[in-house]
């Protein structure tokens, strides 16, 4: 599942958010501001591509 980590620059909430798509619009939960910063998270590090595969390969092609 691609969920990202953001930081609200209005209120400096930090929280979690399902992305299912790159153009979906995140807002922070906490003042609803649009104002937010992605984070790397150690979530970022798991393979991304592996979630129909059974995870055995996340080698880095
Ligand atoms: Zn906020």
């Amino acid at each position: 599942m691609p969920i990202f980590e953001y930081e609200c620059r209005k209120c400096g909430n930090l929280f979690e958010e399902l992305v299912m798509s790159s153009s979906q619009e995140v807002t922070c939960p906490s003042c609803g501001s649009a104002d937010i910063d992605k984070l790397i998270s150690a979530i970022a590090k798991k393979c991304r591509g592996c979630s129909s595969s059974g995870g055995a390969s996340c080698g880095p092609t």
